[in-house]
Order: C-alpha cells, then sequence, then structure tokens
C-alpha cells in the first residue's frame, strides 16, 4: 500500500514571524500518523523550518535546486546543500518554474539527477494548461513531460510525481476527482513503462486548489495518494484537514 503524502508548497510567500507561527501550530495540531506531512518553504527559511521540525513528523523540502553540482552559478542553490542542510524533499518542475523560468524537460531532468544523487526525494510536477486540456492533449502533455525528466535515469524509486493542472492552480478552480483520478491512472499506467520506475508504488499527488472541503473527495480515488497544496498550505487549520482527509 502506498503510504498517503501531503506537502505544502509555501512559493515565495513567509517572514520568520510567519514560518514560526505556522509551523508552531502545524507542531502543536493533531495530524494523523497514518499520513507524511511535509512543508516547502523558501530557501531563506528552510533551516529555520529544518530547527522547528527537528524530531518532528513533519519533513522539509526545497521548492527547487540547481542542476549543477558547484561552480559559477549566482542565485543557485545545488541539490547537494540542501542534502548537507537536512532537506528531505524538492520540489522539482513546478509550472510556475517552467512559465517564468522557462525550465525545459532536459534541464529538469539534470535537476532530478542531481537531486537523487544528492539523496532527496523528489517531487516532479507535471501538467497542463487550460488551453491544452481544451484541445483534447492533456495526456500528450503530461506523456512527454515524464518521458523528457525521467528517460534515461536509472534509480527513481522513491520518486513523487505531482499532477497539478495549470489552469486550476490558485485559480479556485479544481479537477473534478473524476478528471483528476483518469489522468493519475494515465501517469500510473505510463510510470509502468519508465525504466527504473516501481508504478504501483509510486506516489501521485493531486495539486491545484486543494481545500478541506475538496479534499477529501479528491483522496478517495484510486490512484491519487494524496495533495501538493499552495495557497491552503499557509493557513494551519485548513493544512492539517487536508493531511487528516489523506
Ligand atoms: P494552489 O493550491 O494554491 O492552487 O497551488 C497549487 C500548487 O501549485 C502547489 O504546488
Amino acid at each position: 500500500m502506498r503510504q498517503p503524502l501531503v506537502a505544502g508548497n509555501w512559493k515565495m510567500h513567509g517572514s520568520r514571524e510567519s514560518v514560526g507561527t505556522l509551523l508552531g501550530a502545524l507542531l502543536a495540531s493533531d495530524i494523523a500518523d497514518t499520513v507524511e506531512v511535509a512543508v516547502c518553504p523558501t530557501y531563506v527559511h528552510l533551516a529555520q523550518a529544518l530547527e522547528l521540525c527537528a524530531g518532528s513528523a513533519i519533513g522539509v523540502g526545497a521548492q527547487d535546486c540547481s542542476h549543477a553540482e558547484a561552480g559559477a552559478y549566482t542565485g543557485e542553490v545545488a541539490a547537494t546543500m540542501l542534502a548537507d542542510l537536512g532537506c528531505d524533499w524538492v520540489i522539482l518542475g513546478h509550472s510556475e518554474r517552467r512559465a517564468y523560468h522557462n525550465e525545459s524537460d532536459s534541464l529538469i531532468s539534470a535537476k532530478l539527477a542531481a537531486a537523487i544523487e544528492a539523496g532527496l526525494k523528489p517531487v516532479l510536477c507535471v501538467g497542463e494548461t487550460r488551453e491544452q486540456r481544451e484541445a483534447g492533449e492533456a495526456e500528450a502533455v503530461v506523456a512527454a513531460q515524464l518521458a523528457g525528466a525521467l528517460d534515461g535515469h536509472s534509480k527513481l524509486d522513491g520518486l513523487v510525481i505531482a499532477y497539478e493542472p495549470v489552469w486550476a492552480i490558485g485559480t479556485g478552480l479544481t479537477a473534478t476527482p473524476e478528471q483528476a483520478q483518469d489522468i493519475h491512472a494515465f501517469i500510473r499506467a505510463e510510470l509502468a513503462g519508465v525504466t527504473g520506475v516501481n508504478a504501483d508504488a509510486t506516489r501521485l499527488l493531486y495539486g491545484g486548489s486543494v481545500k478541506p472541503g475538496n479534499a477529501g473527495e479528491l483522496f478517495a480515488q484510486a490512484d491519487i495518494d494524496g495533495a501538493l497544496v499552495g495557497g491552503a498550505a499557509l493557513v494551519a487549520e485548513d493544512f492539517q484537514a487536508i493531511c487528516n482527509a489523506a
């Protein structure tokens, strides 16, 4: 059986004060131990989050990492640095990075290699835009993103995939449970053809306007193993409720 995983992607939000308050509330809250939980603050809040979460069941991850090991890459952070700091997870290929930083599948593939090599657990994001869905291209887009990022790797156990339809991110629009299940089942079938991946053991998260009110019906779907949560992850009681729905 796949253990449910709920990860909070805090994006570019927070201050030392708000990180302390949010994690203080989460650490004091009652989250079932059947669900694995992670939070992904900005780089500058990672050390604080790691310190606060030390010894707790809440894992900590970054929202990105460099493809390179070290060198003249101003502004970048290496996967080995994140691992050295104590991070467990790293989100890769988020649609905001694909859109605003022109991240290609081949760059994401190189980042994935660096993350795996450093011992981080990657959460690889895939998902189509509204235009692509309306053109009937959702499956083809997701298949190409998976192949582009995953082909050629040999050690992919522990990989997590997050399906985040771009049209559902931060818009209040959520894929229906049936729409999400259909594409999650498609992703699992695609993963079965990827060398180095155990498709049945791979956790597939849904992301895109997940809230306490819709989490339960999403998690009830056979191939949805948790969520990557944006906005609602910044509200302790909402994030707790989503975790407990998993
Ligand atoms: P929202 O939950 O705010 O729609 O964001 C989803 C997301 O992008 C998580 O990575």
